[in-house]
């Protein structure tokens, strides 16, 4: 898999794209990650990327044309599956968005900044749009890095036990069960007797019963979906 982010801040995606799960997915070849400085394709020679809105609302609005020269750059060398939007108002990122992207070969991510982008780029260029929540971020990198995170973990070999992803809360619709590990107990603080039981259908049979129980009492919203 390969994802293209079109940034006007790289340094912001750095770090979060820099370690842990992703950075070894990155090292086994499971995802390549091109970061894309918009600057280097802004006007003249101060590399202008923003201008003041038509309407004269407060605020900087990215321009159309070095987004615009950057797109169709990358679009030439190869096609994409999706080019996404971060916009707290695009779909909001659940699971079953980050499972269908990390079966994709190649997408693009735009990164707004200031009060966003000429929207004529969001009509003509950009074929999905995802938010991360209903809030107001500075700037779409940490959008854009919680969607690279989230899709992945997905993808086979980037979690050495494969089957843990699936285990995760989300994917049937249910929180997961309470995890615990050594020492059985601290301060008289106990681990769930059956966990130590050795016992696989018990254990089992309780992390469903758990699952359900967190499920109805935290998020019964969750409970109604598909
Ligand atoms: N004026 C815009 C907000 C601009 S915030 C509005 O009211 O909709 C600047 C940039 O941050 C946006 O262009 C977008 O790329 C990103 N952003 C802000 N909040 C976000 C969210 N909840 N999810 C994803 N991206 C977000």
């Amino acid at each position: 898999m390969r994802i293209d982010i079109l940034t006007v801040v790289p340094e912001l995606l750095e770090s979060p794209l820099g370690h842990s799960i992703v950075q070894r997915a990155k090292n086994k070849g499971l995802v390549e990650i091109h970061i894309h400085d918009i600057r280097e394709y802004g006007k003249g020679n101060y590399h202008q990327v923003d201008d003041y809105s038509y309407g004269g609302d407060a605020g900087m609005i990215l321009m159309i044309e070095p987004i615009y020269t950057l797109i169709n750059k990358l679009k030439q060398e190869r096609e994409y599956d999706e080019i996404i939007y971060m916009s707290p108002d695009g779909k909001t990122l659940d699971q079953p968005i980050a499972n269908r992207l990390s079966c994709m070969e190649n997408i693009m991510i735009l990164c707004g900044h200031y009060k966003g982008i000429d929207h004529r780029i969001r009509e003509h260029l950009i074929t999905s749009e995802i938010s991360i929540g209903d809030y107001v971020l500075s700037g779409g990198e940490l959008a854009a890095a919680v969607v690279c995170d989230a899709v992945i973990r997905l993808i086979p070999g980037a979690i050495s036990d494969e089957t843990s992803a699936l285990s995760d809360c989300f994917q049937d619709n249910l929180l997961s069960a309470p995890v615990y590990t050594r020492p059985a107990n601290f301060n008289g603080w106990e681990v769930p007797k059956v966990l130590l039981s050795g016992n696989p259908k018990l254990i089992a049979q309780w992390q469903e019963e758990q699952s359900l129980e967190r499920t109805a009492r935290l998020r019964p919203d969750l409970l109604k979906k598909e």
